[in-house]
């Protein structure tokens, strides 16, 4: 079966996977969906006998339908290698009575990696497919953890050159570190002087700006993106939810068919999307749960149906959730509105004239599968403690999040459900976050002598990402305000 992608704006035709990967965004400024969302074709027993990179290709080729074995088969391959420091590429770790679904294993860790370490090649591949000669230019805003995993990714990749901003106040120290030390010609990193918001609307600004669209066809260059609208990135983050099923199936933790929830700490709504399409595609997942930090909108969208970024932005200890507009929610939006292109264009009018809209009866009864809460910073510190004293294991801010609203969520409903709690961060990129949750003698310590010292805690070899930074060179210094974003790109790309 042939999947086409339409934007849930729904102006333009359909197009195929390796167009929509090419082009990130609609022109209409809608995302791209599957006309529809395909059923898996094999069987939970089948796919319990199958490693990381088979399930993988096994959810994929569902999608991405323009791809030939061989194309799809080789950018798994490059992507699920030695850059993850464990065979499983995405492990269980059981603790506390949930299990941790551990997505930090890749070359920066955290989560984004699952997804950035093969939409390079899904791009090339995409461009070579297009006969695209163009220069792929990707533009990346992050609030911390995209931007490195999107560096890794493209640093060195023929024929693709990648600007990152992120908000210079607005990411942890070693996220900055990280990114401010990325090798590679074909890479800037540039902080800007605002939020992630500002930088998000920034880049989707660059994206849709025509005049300059065009200037930068006459030199031979197009720009792409590797935020977590593309598609490139959804459906890579589909498969860790088929294999997290597969491994509980295969190690006898969970019978055939039986469900299980996840929980999931969110910010642009794209993790917890995949999980949805997983379990539409028919992977047996009970509820979605939503959990959210002080930046509470999506709760507050679950329980009321009114999605509403007119508040303060909160700046916390799990700085990749700092987020207002949750941009992958519109695909949720247009699912739930019956694939209704005309009234998702109306909500996001409305969000971006009024800052709010508010969904409809009948629309709020499609979202059953959900269940939203959050945590406060204190909870949330609260989680990391309370876990490393019960059991010895560790968390990040991110992760304890989603493990403090996991417990909300059992004392609220009593479901016994197996859960599966996504973990989106090692808790080395959050070190003195973490460190000072469990002891507030920590507070004066020297960064790397933290990573040191929870190494020590958690019995957890420092991982290669940190050990890379400690003494590593800054390369980009630039800083810039929000309004000269366009020439910071001007400038690298033009000279
Ligand atoms: C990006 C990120 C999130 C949020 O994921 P979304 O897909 O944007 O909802 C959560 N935790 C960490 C560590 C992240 O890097």
């Amino acid at each position: 079966m042939e999947i086409l992608y339409r934007s849930t704006r729904g102006t333009g035709t359909a197009v195929k996977a390796s167009q929509a990967i090419l082009k990130g965004l609609s022109d209409d400024g809608g995302l791209f969906v599957p006309e529809q969302i395909p059923p898996l074709d094999k069987s939970l027993k089948e796919l319990a006998e199958m490693d990381y990179r088979q399930i993988a290709y096994e959810v994929m080729k569902l999608y991405f339908t323009d791809f030939t074995e061989d194309e799809l088969r080789s950018c798994i391959e490059k992507a699920y290698d030695s850059k993850f420091d464990t065979e499983a590429i995405a492990p269980l770790a059981e603790a506390g009575g949930a299990y941790y679904l551990e997505l930090f294993h890749g070359a920066t860790i955290a989560f984004k990696d699952m997804a950035l370490s093969i939409l390079p090649h899904l791009m090339i591949t995409s461009a070579h497919k297009n006969n695209v000669k163009n220069e792929i230019v990707v533009l990346t805003a992050t609030s911390g953890d995209t931007g490195k995993a999107a560096l890794a990714g493209f640093a060195g990749v023929e024929g693709t050159r990648i600007i990152v901003f992120y908000p210079k106040d607005g990411v942890s120290p070693i996220q900055e570190k990280q990114m401010v030390t990325q090798k590679g010609a074909n890479t800037l990193v540039a902080g800007i002087h605002g939020n992630f918001d500002d930088a998000q609307t920034g880049v989707k600004k660059l994206f849709s700006d025509r005049a300059l669209a065009e200037e930068m066809n006459g030199k031979g260059i197009q720009f792409s993106s590797a935020n977590s609208i593309n598609i490139g990135r959804l459906v890579p983050q589909i498969c860790y939810y088929v294999h997290a099923y597969a491994t509980l199936l295969r190690e006898g933790k969970i019978a055939e068919g039986e469900r299980m929830n996840v929980v999931v700490p969110t910010g642009n709504f794209g993790n917890i999307l995949a999980a949805f399409y997983a379990k539409n595609m028919g992977l047996p997942i009970g509820r979605l749960i939503c959990a959210s930090n002080d930046n509470k909108v999506l709760y507050d969208f679950f329980r009321t149906g009114i999605y509403d970024r007119n508040r303060e932005f909160v700046l916390t200890s799990s700085p990749s959730m700092d987020i207002l507009i949750s941009s992958n929610l519109e695909r949720l939006i247009y699912h739930i509105a019956g694939n209704d292109a005309r009234k998702n264009t109306e909500l996001m009018e409305a969000l971006k004239g009024e800052g709010r809209y508010g969904i409809t009866e009948e629309m709020k009864d499609n979202l059953e599968d959900f269940y939203g809460n959050y945590a406060a910073e204190a909870e949330t510190a609260d989680e990391i403690k309370r876990l490393y004293q019960m059991c010895g294991y560790v968390i990040d801010t991110h992760t304890a999040v989603a493990s403090a609203v996991y417990q909300k969520y059992l004392k609220e409903t009593g479901d016994g459900t197996k859960a599966v709690i996504v973990s989106t961060a090692s808790p080395f990129k959050f070190t003195r976050s973490v460190m000072n949750a469990i002891d507030g003698k920590y507070d004066a310590w020297e960064d790397f002598a933290l990573v040191d010292e929870l190494s020590d805690l958690a019995k957890v070899e420092v991982p290669g990402a940190i050990e890379e930074i400690r003494n590593a060179p800054v390369i980009h210094k630039k800083q810039c305000d929000v309004d000269q974003m366009k020439d910071v790109v001007k400038e690298f790309l033009c000279g």
